[in-house]
């Protein structure tokens, strides 16, 4: 009869798949449901990217792909890099790059060091691996960011991997130049310990960023970038991400990824490579969107009593402190206060718990203007009617 493996036991669907699946239900009844919870830009996919995988198509692209991903797609992706075709792995989603690593590294008992607040996904896919999730707190007071203290102190003989997200889901932080090189200080000193740097939201910064592989170029022998289209071209459903990393690394994840999906979507590797290498005005445009849409979702928030937003330095999320609002509301945790919102007042967030930092809240900005003012407007009235 049917049966988990082990593996899988403790692996649910995550808590932001339930929140959104909760809110379709809910329109479903006929209930006004405003949803600031889901990680994907509103914009449509650019039409030049769309019209390159119509040709792609037309063309005959249509056959297996490489398995690490086309020769165009993958010289591109290195040129942009400064390295060698043979350091870049394309897969479905930056998510298989994250799982094709965790596959092809972890033995039982392998520690993965991830600063919380971290993506749900993190340590979900740490899990499935085999590995050892090793969550690390790093609270608003230090911005959300792993300081090198805590690395440190962290780090053992099993430790494989540290993972890091800049800027962040679901903090928006950015780590500074000088943040990333007190971090490769420490990781100066552990040879045997890997860097993980998913960098997805790179393009949507508004503050300077400067990637870590830039600040440690001495550590590029076990650094993996993780990349990808999903956020900055708003192409989600392309499910195109890419690792750039040592050879050896690449061939490594490439072994995990011929036996699970024989490469990602030839016809949206097309469209990727024009993403990447046609006209990149539209980022700017979009940057500029997102930055005002942040800056209204932020004032609002901080007008709501028991709420405290920092203003996020990239991504397209805040995480506000919801402790005093909880606490006013006799909410014991964050998960009850966000069901309660989206039940009472039809609004979907997703509870800090989801992200490994309770007592928070993920909102996602990549909403219209309007549908910000309405969620916002009944997140202050419900909070108010305590
Ligand atoms: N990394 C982070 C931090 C994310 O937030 C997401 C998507 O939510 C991903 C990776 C996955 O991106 P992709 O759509 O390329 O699989």
């Amino acid at each position: 009869s049917f049966r988990r493996s082990a593996r899988m036991s403790g692996i649910q669907l995550s808590e932001i798949v339930q929140i959104s699946e909760r809110a379709r239900a809910l329109r479903a009844e006929g209930r006004n449901v405003v949803a600031l919870s889901t990680g994907e830009p509103d914009f449509p996919t650019p039409d030049n990217v769309i019209a390159a995988a119509h040709r792609a198509a037309l063309d005959g692209k249509t056959t297996y792909p490489p398995t690490m991903g086309t020769v165009d797609l993958r010289a591109a992706i290195a040129d942009q890099a400064g390295v060698s075709a043979a350091q870049v792995i394309v897969s479905t989603g930056a998510k298989q790059v994250l799982s094709n690593a965790m596959l092809a590294t972890l033995d039982p008992g392998d520690e993965v060091i991830m600063p919380a607040p971290y993506w749900t996904s993190y340590s979900d896919i740490v899990a499935m691996a085999g590995g050892t999730p090793v969550v690390l707190t790093c609270d608003m007071a230090q911005g959300f960011k792993l300081t090198a203290a805590q690395l440190a102190a962290a780090i053992t003989d099993q430790t494989r991997w540290v993972m890091l997200n800049s800027p962040s889901n679901p903090s928006g932080a950015i780590y500074s130049v000088g943040e990333q090189a007190e971090l490769a200080d420490v990781l100066r000193a552990h040879p045997h310990v890997m860097v993980l740097v998913d960098e997805i939201y790179a393009h949507l910064s508004y503050t300077p960023f400067t990637s870590f592989a830039e600040v440690a170029p001495d550590l590029a022998d076990r650094i993996l970038i993780v990349n990808g289209v999903s956020k900055a071209y708003a192409m989600t459903g392309w499910r195109i991400g890419w690792g750039i990393g040592p050879a050896e690394m690449i061939r490594a994840l490439g072994a995990v990824q011929g036996q699970v999906t024989s490469g990602a979507c030839s016809i949206s590797q097309a469209a990727a490579l024009e993403a990447i290498s046609g006209d990149q005005s539209l980022l700017v445009d979009r940057r500029r969107a997102m930055c005002a849409r942040r800056d209204r979702m932020v004032t609002a928030l901080n007008g709501v009593a028991g709420i405290t937003c920092p203003v996020p330095d990239g991504a397209f999320y805040v995480f506000p402190d919801i402790r005093d609002a909880m606490a006013a509301g006799g909410f014991a945790t964050d998960v009850e206060f966000c069901s309660t919102l989206l039940e009472q007042a039809g609004v979907a967030i997703v509870p800090g718990r989801a992200f490994g930092l309770p007592g928070h809240a993920r909102l996602s900005f990549a909403y219209s203007d309007a549908e910000i003012d309405t969620g916002l407007t009944r997140i202050a009235e419900f909070v108010a009617s305590f």
